[in-house]
């Protein structure tokens, strides 16, 4: 899904962050903590932090870019201690600016507090005028205030973190996978819909991982133990993990398009393979949308396990026509109006020589905005291609999302009032064929598992913010 952003580089959807949390029995945490980060960089790339804790101070370091940017030795070697947490950040609420990096951090008398959030709340106006507070300027914020607060009246209780996430959690509607922390123990907690992901593992060297994804828990040498539940917060000090369920139970709703696009390959959502479902989102697709064509290509990366299961139901061969560069991180350096026009090259460039005179049945994992892919239509064209048909393994993106993916204005999604045929035409394929949300779900192979489809259906499992600015905050 290479959509453009109003940036000048070039980049897929973005979500909302990656969240790490550790607490080991042996060792500090600041290493395992970065490369968990490392695992978790596709997450989000304007900024990196992590807190840690030697039971006593909490210390943050965090910064705007890339984990590798933003941490060397000397940085994890001030980060003291045996528990922490980490998060890498893609703004859905709020500028890219250093206040808003995160871990968000405060001090309540002798408590410090630090906390990670992946997902974006919906009634932040509301939190914001109940707190009385005028200069947050994320939802992150907000949490850290309204949970700084309810620490503060729970301070008597040496269970203060526990209680004050117990009382202050339910007021927070949305989408939020925390990480949170103080001095002495770590704590998950997942809304009662489950939109973003969270996972527990065990580390082999004595301790327990909180992360996004699977794929962190391999990197940091722990075992997947199993998903935190929808609605269910995980407190882990010495005497290992202890759930609370601070929520009235709701139905779950993992978000959809972690299969199609957000999460990584190698890793596993209710206890299915992101790969394997992608692979299938490529089979049915074939069935649903056959074509007549001489070679499959994938828009690299995401789209290539889609690409081979469709290669492989169809009998069309597989073949690589387009390379993608992998070292495109963020750019702030303005390009050029020449540049800008063959902008994509920055991302993609074409294969002449397994293109020229194909007929492509060209796999791409989803369009939001159009403009990119019009442009990669185009270009596999002019290296070659008789023919373009495009294959879309994931249904019309049409409605925006209010839970962690930046798409909040309808006006800019393509789908958001055209028919298909109205799409093919402005793309300029020969054809085009969009995965169904039936055949979508059948692929995960989990299709009662509970999955939000809002921006398919336009069906949101909870009501959503009249202000979808997401600079609402800072504007206020
Ligand atoms: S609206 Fe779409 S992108 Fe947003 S959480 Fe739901 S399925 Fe995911």
């Amino acid at each position: 899904m290479p959509e453009e952003a109003s940036s000048p580089e070039l980049s897929g959807p973005r979500e909302a962050c990656g969240v790490i949390a550790a607490y080991s029995t042996t060792e500090r945490v600041s290493h395992l903590l970065y490369f968990g980060l490392f695992a978790l960089q596709h997450r989000g790339q304007e900024s990196a932090g992590i807190a840690t804790s030697n039971g006593e101070t909490v210390t943050v370091f965090k910064d705007l870019g890339l984990v590798a940017q933003v941490f060397d030795e000397p940085a994890l070697a001030g980060l003291d201690g045996h528990l922490g947490i980490g998060h890498t950040r893609y703004s859905t609420t709020g500028s890219t600016n250093w206040e808003n990096a995160q871990p968000a951090h405060r001090q309540i008398g002798n408590t410090s507090v630090a906390l990670g959030h992946n997902g974006n709340l919906t009634n932040t106006h509301k939190l914001a005028l109940d707190l009385g507070v005028s200069d947050a300027t994320t939802d992150s914020d907000l949490m850290a205030e309204g949970l700084a607060r309810a620490i503060d009246d729970n301070r008597s209780d040496g269970r203060g973190l526990e209680l004050a996430l117990m009382e202050i959690a339910p007021t927070w509607e949305g989408a939020f996978s925390l990480v949170i922390m103080d001095q002495g123990r770590i704590v998950g907690l997942r809304d009662p819909h489950g939109f973003r992901p969270l996972c527990l593992g065990s580390l082999k060297s004595g301790g327990w991982v909180l992360a996004s994804e699977t794929a962190a828990l391999d990197l940091v040498g722990a075992d997947f133990v199993r998903e935190v539940a929808a609605g269910e917060m995980v407190v882990i000090d010495a005497s290992g993990p202890k759930s609370y369920y601070p929520f009235q139970a709701q139905d779950p709703g993992l978000c959809l398009f972690e299969f199609v696009y957000f999460a990584r390959p190698d890793s596993q959502m209710y206890g299915r393979s992101i790969h394997g479902a992608r692979g299938e989102m490529g089979r049915i697709l074939s069935e649903q949308h056959p074509a007549d064509a001489d070679i499959v290509v994938p828009v690299p990366e995401s789209g290539i396990p889609a690409a081979q299961g469709f290669a492989a139901a169809s009998g069309i061969p597989y073949s690589d026509g387009l390379v993608k560069n992998r070292y495109v991180g963020r750019t702030f350096i303005e390009p050029s109006q020449m540049l800008r026009d063959h902008g994509i090259r920055l991302k993609l460039n074409p294969i002449p020589e397994n293109l020229d005179g194909q007929r492509v049945v060209l796999v791409d994992d989803s369009i939001v905005r159009g403009s990119t892919t019009r442009k990669l239509v185009n270009m596999v064209r002019e290296a070659g291609a008789t023919e373009v048909h495009l294959r879309v393994s994931s249904p019309p993106y049409r409605w925006p999302c209010f839970y962690g993916m930046d798409t909040a204005d309808r006006s800019t999604l393509i789908a958001a009032d055209k028919s298909v045929e109205e799409i093919r035409e402005h793309l300029g394929a020969d054809s085009l064929g969009y995965l169904s949300i039936d055949g979508l779900l059948d692929a995960t192979g989990v299709a009662d598992a509970g999955f939000c489809t809002a921006c398919l259906s336009g069906d949101y499992p909870t009501s959503v913010p009249e202000n979808t600015d997401k600079f609402h905050l800072e504007r206020s």
